[in-house]
């Protein structure tokens, strides 16, 4: 059984990232067909059964779903506890990181992709970068340590950036994780001859002066891990040493130590970002299945779920849902 449970809690979004959402235009999911957080929960209690030890929360924004620190809340009270992490915009995080951490959260990645207003404001089509540099200084304050940043690097946008990012998080004492850009955005304009490769960005990196030293194995984890060993401006680290990770999807995929399971706000299991078909779950859960009833047709998607992304393979469609229907 998998282990790691990432749920997208809602398909709204407070911003419009060119590699995820259209700058309009996308069909919200109703009330009604979103879980509510009662369904959402039972499911969540199910998979912790089946062998989840760890949930993820995401989006679209999670920190648009009004009962978000009830959720997290609810999900520490499970029986066994999983681990429970949030991936997050960070607008308007100051108003509730402590409320998180209060109720339980364990873990937040905050997607910064830039430090300039300017680039921010084109970026995500909303001029917001302040409140989101608040955000991420409320969770650290909050004491979920070490926040992790998230940064797609867009050519023609935000590349050269990547040593700025990278100071910026050595100085603060977050862990930055580059994302390659991956075939999941609504506008269908990814190309793999413009996208930004791991192999490049550590050649950026280290032409910035970094010394990078790869750490261990990275087992199910989707982030290739970096020790930063020396590098620009050492003396203003927060600490002796400094961490980078690159979640390289395409040029180096995971798929065969992949343990993840997709939940989307409507109630349907993804084993895969790309798959192209999905396990309707709500359906049964609001027609009478028992938790043995549902816990079978988990254990069948899970069993039946695909070797590999095939990106780059004849044959290879993107999915139908972008990125943040999906949840990220
Ligand atoms: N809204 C939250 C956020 O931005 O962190 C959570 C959802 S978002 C879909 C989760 C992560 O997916 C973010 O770090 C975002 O940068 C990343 N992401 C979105 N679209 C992507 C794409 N096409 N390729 C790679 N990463 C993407
Ligand atoms: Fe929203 Fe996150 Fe997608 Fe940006 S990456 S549009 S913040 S869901």
């Amino acid at each position: 059984m998998a282990t790691d449970l990432r749920v997208s809690l809602t398909d709204l979004c407070s911003l419009r990232c060119t590699y995820c959402m259209p700058a309009e235009g996308l069909d919200w999911l109703t009330k009604a067909q979103r879980l509510s957080d009662d369904e959402f929960l039972r499911l969540a209690a199910l998979f912790v059964k089946l062998g989840v030890t760890s949930v993820r929360l995401t989006g679209g924004e999670p920190l648009v779903h009004p009962t978000l620190p009830e959720v997290v809340g609810r999900l520490a009270a499970l029986d066994p506890r999983p681990e429970i992490s949030l991936t997050t915009n960070g607008v308007t995080l100051t108003r509730s990181a402590a409320r998180l951490a209060e109720a339980g959260l364990d873990r937040i990645n905050v997607s910064v992709d830039t430090l300039n207003p300017a680039r921010f404001a084109e970026l995500t089509r909303r001029d917001r970068l302040s409140e989101v540099l608040d955000g991420v200084a409320a969770a650290a304050g909050a004491g979920l340590n070490p926040v992790k940043i998230n940064s797609v690097l867009v050519r023609g946008s935000n590349l050269d950036e990547a040593p700025d990012l990278l100071a910026w998080t050595l100085r603060s004492g977050f862990r930055l994780r580059f994302i390659e850009h991956m075939p999941l955005d609504a506008d269908h304009t990814w190309s793999r001859e413009d996208m930004v490769t791991a192999e490049e960005i550590l050649a950026i990196v280290e032409a910035a002066g970094y010394v990078v030293q790869p750490v261990g194995q990275r087992g199910s984890a989707p982030a290739e891990e970096f020790e930063i060993v020396d590098g620009p401006d050492r003396a203003s680290w927060a600490a002796e040493t400094g961490r980078l990770g690159i979640i390289a999807s395409i040029t180096r995929p995971f798929c065969r130590d992949c343990d993840r399971l997709r939940l989307t706000a409507d109630g349907q299991l993804r084993t895969c970002l790309f798959a192209q078909s999905e396990t309707d779950l709500r359906g049964p859960l609001r027609n009478g299945a028992t938790d043995d009833d549902l816990a079978a047709i988990i254990i069948a998607a899970v069993a039946g779920k695909q070797a590999g992304h095939g990106i780059g393979e004849d044959g290879f469609v993107q999915p139908e849902r972008s990125m943040s229907a999906i949840g990220g």
